[in-house]
């Protein structure tokens, strides 16, 4: 059995459907239970005061009575289930009858087999059932069970004090009070609760697919309950989560699931915004040979040394993304190629002033760029953009590196067109040399 805890995203007649046919198993069960329970108890003389329609019908009409009950009761609900398998939708009127059928086998017994001196036992049955509807099926259902429950019991005592087996009925109706109150207070408690429990749902299901915007809402919730708890330890564990799913551990940027995330959010404002954005594709120049000659331990303090070079380069706003390799992207929001180039210069130039401490002093990397930019018109394009700054990259290469090249419409990275060339110097270079 699968209890569904989060709210339906589908139809809510399709998901009360399939709640109705899981359920239907357990109603038959439910009612089997009360109704050979009580024929049991009465056949056995364990109950032996007289309800108010044994004193009518005598044991024998009453028995049979609550069997033909029972049995209505367990084939209705069959035929209920073969109309859902076909239709495969219950509007809340559908939810409402089954409940209502609920209703009806409880004080139905109650007036059959129950002395009126203990009715309220059916009111103790019917929390369970009004906390199930409320799990289940929301407000509007409880409120329609709760009606009918009170119907149900006025119903009972109305006959007893009918048949004088009842000498205080107002008494009565002061215990449906007080159970209504009693019954809405837990309900409404556990709803809260249930409601907290989703939003928790909702937020984990988030963040297993790496999106970690979503905190829980501690200030509203004063209740220091185990669901404030775990929500409370979401949020603290929430950035160290994130840290470890966005970004790339060598190099301290993002990694692809981190720039797409935040590029999603920064293409969506640049569409509304109606602004530009700039993609730079940045590739260390000959890296292959400082693998070769200081080591691959070496290479990788040397990425870990670019990542941070290049954050501190960019922009607060501009998001530093590395997706292996010595290959890094920036994604600068609210930039024209104009603004990308400044940018690629001071990378460049960063580059050359730089002195890794992993490396001996006098040897520099420098670092090719292609770039582009455009107007947000849709969502793709951050990737169109990704693509582009590639080819530029490859043409920036192809032209002697340590360059930055801008994308152009007709570019052909391997054609020969001529590129748009910044500037050129060496690729790897010792200083002396
Ligand atoms: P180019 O100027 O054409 O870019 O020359 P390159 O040697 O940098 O060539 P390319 O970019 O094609 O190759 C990247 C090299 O970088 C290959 C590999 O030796 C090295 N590399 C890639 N990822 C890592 C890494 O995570 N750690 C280390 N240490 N080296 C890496
Ligand atoms: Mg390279
Ligand atoms: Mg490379």
């Amino acid at each position: 059995m699968t209890v569904p805890l989060t709210p339906p995203s589908r139809s809510s007649d399709e998901h009360y459907a399939e709640i109705l046919r899981w359920q239907a198993r357990y109603r038959m069960l439910f009612a089997s239970l009360i109704g050979f329970g009580t024929i049991t108890l009465k056949w056995f003389g364990v109950v032996s005061a007289e309800s108010v329609l044994m004193a009518r019908y005598g044991l024998r009409g009453v028995l049979l009575a609550m069997l033909g009950l029972v049995v209505a009761y367990v084939v209705g609900h069959r035929v209920l289930v073969a109309v859902l398998m076909r239709r495969g939708h219950a509007p809340m009127g559908v939810v409402v009858g089954a409940i209502a059928s609920d209703t009806v086998i409880l004080f139905g017994s109650a007036l059959l087999i129950t002395p009126p001196e203990h009715f309220d036992r059916a009111l103790l049955l019917s929390i369970f059932t009004v906390q199930f509807t409320q799990i289940f099926f929301g407000w509007t259902a409880t409120i329609a069970n709760l009606i009918l429950i009170g119907a149900g019991y006025t119903t009972l005592v109305a006959v007893a004090a009918d048949a004088s087996m009842i000498a205080t009925p107002a008494e009565e109706l002061w215990t449906l009070a007080l159970y209504g109150i009693g019954v809405l207070l837990y309900v409404a408690l556990q709803g809260h609760v249930a409601a907290r429990m989703r939003r928790l749902v909702e937020i984990f299901q988030r963040a297993q697919d790496g999106d970690f915007s979503a905190r829980y809402e501690e200030e509203p919730d004063q209740m220091p309950d185990p669901v404030s708890v775990i929500g409370r330890a979401y949020n603290q564990m929430r950035e160290r989560l994130q840290a470890i799913v966005l970004t790339d551990p060598l190099s301290g940027c993002y990694n692809r699931r981190g720039l797409n995330q935040l590029a999603e959010r920064e293409v969506s404002r640049a569409i509304r915004q109606k602004k530009e954005l700039a993609v730079l594709a940045i590739d260390l120049d000959h890296f292959k040979r400082i693998n070769d000659d200081y080591g691959h331990l070496t290479g990788d303090e040397v990425i870990r040394e670019v990542g941070a070079l290049l954050r501190t380069t960019a922009r607060e706003a501009d998001i530093v993304a590395r997706f292996g390799g010595e290959e890094f992207t920036i994604l600068a929001p609210d930039s024209n190629e104009e603004g990308a180039l400044i940018l690629a210069d001071r990378v460049m130039q960063a580059f050359r002033n730089y002195r890794f401490r992993s490396l001996p002093p006098d040897i520099r990397i420098t670092a090719s760029i292609g770039l582009a930019a455009d107007w947000a018109r849709d969502d793709d394009v951050s990737k169109t953009l990704l693509a582009r700054a590639d080819e530029a990259l490859y043409v920036a290469k192809r032209n002697g590196r340590d360059q930055a090249v801008v994308w152009h419409a007709g570019m052909r990275a391997f054609d020969g067109t001529p590129p748009k060339v910044r500037s050129s110097v060496v690729g790897m270079l010792r200083i002396n040399d």
